[in-house]
C-alpha cells in the first residue's frame, strides 16, 4: 500500500501542528520543569523531536555514517539513546527561538525532500516513523502536563457527545485468530510484526472501561490499604507510594475532586477512571472479582467481526477513525458510554481512544520478531513493560489500530491510561 507522498506532508504538517500548540506556552521555568525519572525537559524534548526527525528522514544512510546535522553537536545533545535522562537538565541547551527554527528548519528540508524523492520507499517509511514519533511525543508533553500541573492546552468544549448505555459483558466464542498485523496494512512498528495464529479460550469481556463511579466503590472500601487486593510487586508499590487512591484524586469536604490540570474538578462519575497503573488496575480486579484481559483477548475483542469475516482494522471496520467513532485527539476524557458508533460487532465501546487500557499482558516480541532500523524503539522494553491498547483522547488518529501496541512499566500511572476488566471463569 504506497501511500501518496502529498498526504505523507499533510500528516507531518498536522502532526507539527497539534505538538505546536500543545507546547505554545512553555517558557520561562516551565522550559525545564521539574527533575522528575517520568517526564523530559520541554525544552529537550521539542529539540529532541526536530533532531528525530532529521536524523531519520534527512541524515541517515544505512549502514554507513550520518550526514551533518544542520545543528552543530545535535547528536551529543538529542540522541535518546545515548543522553542519559537524568542529564538533559543540565545539557547546553540552544534557546527556545533557536530550537524552534531547528524543528521548522528541519520540517522545511524533509518536505522538500519529499517532493522530490516521494517515490523512494524508505524515505517514506521514515516520513512515517518521524511523524508518529512526533505524535507519540505531543502524547507525553499531554500527559507531562497534567503531572506538572500546567493548564490544559485545549479549551474544554461545553458538548460532550450523547453517553447512552454500554454496561454488562460481551460474551466471546474464541477459536484461532491471528494476533498482530498483516503485511501490506501500510505502516507498523516491528513489535506488531507479523500476525500469527493464536487459540483464544471463550470469555466474557465488559462492554465499556472502568469508570470512576466504579473504581471510586473500591477506594471507599479502604482497597488502597487491604493487602489482599495487591501480589507483592504491587504492594511494594503501593507502600512506598503511601497512596489511599490514585493520583490526582483529592477529597475536599467529603467528597471526591479530581486535579484535572491546573483546575481541581468534581470526580466525573461516568468517565473512565484515569491515571491508574497496572498494579492499581490489578488490585480494583480482585476486589471486583474480574480480571484483566490479555492482549490476545483485548485484540480478539476488538478485531473480530462477523464469523469467517476478516479481521477489522477498527473496532467499527475498516473505515478511518473520524469523531464520531472514537475520542482521538480531543481535549479530555468522555463517560464511557459515548461513541457507541465506534463499537465492536460484539457491542464492545471505545476500544479505540478515551483511554488506553491495561492488559494483563507482559510486552514480548512476537514469535519471529526482527528489529526495524530505529533499534530502540521496542527491543530495549521486552519483559519489563505491560501491554497497553487502543489509544487515549490524546492519541493521534493516524497512529493506532486494533493492533497497536503500546507499553509501560507497571508502576507508571501518569499516562492517560485506565482499563477494562474480564469475567473470571
Ligand atoms: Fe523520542
Amino acid at each position: 500500500m504506497d501511500i501518496d507522498p502529498s498526504i505523507l506532508a499533510a500528516g507531518l504538517i498536522a502532526s507539527r501542528a497539534r505538538s505546536a500548540r500543545i507546547t505554545a506556552d512553555l517558557d520561562g521555568e516551565r522550559l525545564l520543569g521539574p527533575k522528575l525519572r517520568i517526564v523530559n525537559p520541554p525544552l529537550w524534548e521539542v529539540g529532541h523531536v526536530a533532531w528525530f526527525q532529521e536524523f531519520w528522514c534527512l541524515r541517515h544512510r544505512g549502514d554507513g555514517a550520518p550526514r551533518d546535522s544542520i545543528l552543530p553537536g545535535a547528536d551529543a545533545l538529542y540522541d535518546s539513546a545515548r543522553v542519559a535522562h537524568d542529564t538533559r537538565w543540565t545539557l547546553p541547551l540552544p534557546s527556545l527561538d533557536a530550537t524552534r527554527s531547528y524543528l521548522a528548519g528541519v520540517l522545511a528540508l524533509v518536505l522538500r525532500r519529499l517532493e522530490r524523492e516521494g517515490g523512494d520507499a524508505d524515505l517514506r517509511y521514515f516520513v512515517q516513523l518521524a511523524t508518529f514519533h512526533e505524535d507519540m511525543h505531543a502524547e507525553a508533553f499531554h500527559y507531562t502536563r497534567q503531572t506538572v500541573g500546567y493548564p490544559d492546552p485545549f479549551p474544554q468544549s461545553d458538548s460532550m457527545p450523547p453517553a447512552e448505555g454500554a454496561s454488562g459483558d460481551a460474551a466471546l466464542e474464541g477459536g484461532r485468530f491471528l494476533l498482530g498485523a498483516s503485511p501490506g496494512g501500510g505502516f507498523v512498528f516491528d513489535n506488531e510484526k507479523w500476525a500469527h495464529e493464536v487459540q483464544v479460550a471463550p470469555f466474557s469481556i465488559a462492554r465499556s472501561a472502568v469508570t470512576n463511579a466504579q473504581y471510586l466503590a473500591f477506594v471507599e472500601s479502604g482497597g488502597y490499604g487491604r493487602r489482599e487486593y495487591w501480589d507483592d510487586a504491587g504492594w511494594a508499590w503501593r507502600e512506598s507510594a503511601v497512596m489511599q487512591s490514585p493520583r490526582h484524586w483529592v477529597k475536599q469536604d467529603g467528597s471526591w475532586r479530581l486535579r484535572r490540570f491546573d483546575q481541581v474538578l468534581p470526580l466525573p462519575a461516568e468517565h473512565p477512571v484515569l491515571h491508574v497503573n497496572w498494579h492499581e488496575a490489578q488490585a480494583y480486579c480482585r476486589f471486583a472479582q474480574r480480571r484483566l484481559p490479555t492482549e490476545i483477548e483485548w485484540e480478539y475483542a476488538a478485531s473480530f467481526g462477523a464469523p469467517g469475516a476478516g479481521k477489522r482494522r477498527y473496532p467499527w471496520g475498516d473505515a478511518a477513525p473520524t469523531a464520531a467513532h472514537a475520542n482521538l485527539e480531543g481535549n479530555g476524557t468522555a463517560p464511557v458510554g459515548a461513541y457507541p458508533h465506534g463499537d465492536t460487532a460484539s457491542g464492545c465501546r471505545q476500544m479505540i481512544g478515551n483511554v488506553w487500557e491495561w492488559t494483563a499482558s507482559a510486552f514480548e516480541p512476537y514469535p519471529g520478531y526482527v528489529v526495524d532500523p530505529y533499534k530502540e524503539y521496542s527491543q530495549p522494553w521486552f519483559g519489563t513493560h505491560k501491554v497497553l491498547r487502543g489509544g487515549s483522547f490524546a492519541s493521534s488518529r493516524a497512529l493506532l489500530r486494533n493492533t497497536w501496541r503500546n507499553f509501560y512499566t507497571p508502576d507508571r500511572g501518569d499516562i492517560f491510561a485506565g482499563f477494562r476488566t474480564c469475567a473470571k471463569d
